[in-house]
């Protein structure tokens, strides 16, 4: 398990395998391409899209937390993809003899989803082969306005009593995005992407082995295109993943010392778990 700027994200992901990227402070996951143990501990799972190496897992995850007594689990995904899962779930249901019981919810990209302990998730468009969505989970916090500060606290309780709602203003700081598959352009389009504090991104192609264009044709991301745009991420830690499973360890550890930038090199961290050395 890793500690990327203070908050804990682990998981497995390879191309085509399998991808989950796990939140275990948070008890959420993104993603669940294969069943994996820690995730049944999970009561939230955020799906980008549903290719078979994102969401094969839901129904084991599902019937597997119903057999065991615990709660039921909530689905985040894309509101095009609620009615074929509604279907899938039928067929499960007519299959498995249970209730599988489970929350799916619709969020369409620009929508919030409610995290509790002031923390929200935001989706936002991913561009990949079929409808993607990625999720920037944010910290909302009230803070008294720069020209309040000097107030004492009673005079702040005073106010506030009054009704002054000049007081606070509402900060938003960007944890955690993760942006599922996608093309490199997300990080242009979608601001959070460069800006939260630990950046989640697919990188399934390190060198010439697969081009920057058979990269794109499958709507993926290579390494020289990340190399190109170094000076956009803001980021404190960059955690790279998807690499395809043709790269060993080593290779990938390899065409990240040679080709990024020592000031990017020092914030990413590629997530090799499950990946021959
Ligand atoms: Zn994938
Ligand atoms: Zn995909």
């Amino acid at each position: 398990m890793a500690q990327l700027a203070g908050i804990e994200v682990s998981g497995v992901s390879i191309a085509g395998l399998e991808t989950c990227i796990d939140l275990p402070e948070w008890k959420l996951c993104f993603d669940l391409g294969r069943a994996q143990y820690f995730a049944l501990a999970r009561p939230l799972v955020l799906f980008t899209h549903p290719h078979m190496d994102h969401l094969g897992a839901i129904g084991w995850h599902c019937a597997t937390r119903a057999m065991r007594g615990m709660r039921e689990p909530t689905y985040v995904v894309g509101p095009e993809y609620v009615q074929p899962l509604q279907k899938l779930f039928e067929a499960w249901r007519e299959l498995d003899g249970s209730r599988m019981p489970h929350r799916l919810v619709p969020l369409a990209p620009g929508e919030e989803f409610e995290l509790g302990h002031q923390r929200v998730a935001r989706a936002f468009r991913s561009y990949h082969r079929v409808p993607c969505q990625g999720y920037v989970i944010s910290e909302r916090r009230q803070k008294l306005r720069a020209e309040f500060r000097s107030l004492s606290g009673p005079q702040i309780v005073e106010r506030r009593a009054a009704g002054d709602t000049e007081l606070f203003e509402q900060q938003e700081t960007p944890l955690v995005a993760f942006c599922g598959d996608t093309l490199i352009e997300v990080l242009e389009r979608e601001e959070s992407v460069r800006r939260a504090r630990v950046l989640v991104l697919e990188c399934s192609f390190v060198d010439e082995r697969v081009s920057v264009e058979e990269a794109r044709a499958m709507g993926h991301v290579h390494l020289d295109e990340i190399v190109e745009r170094a000076e956009l991420f803001g980021n404190q830690a960059v955690l790279l993943t998807h690499f395809s499973e043709r790269y060993s360890s080593r290779e990938i550890l390899a065409a990240l010392d040679a080709k990024l930038p020592p000031a990017l090199r020092a914030k990413v961290t590629p997530l090799l778990a499950g990946r021959r050395n």
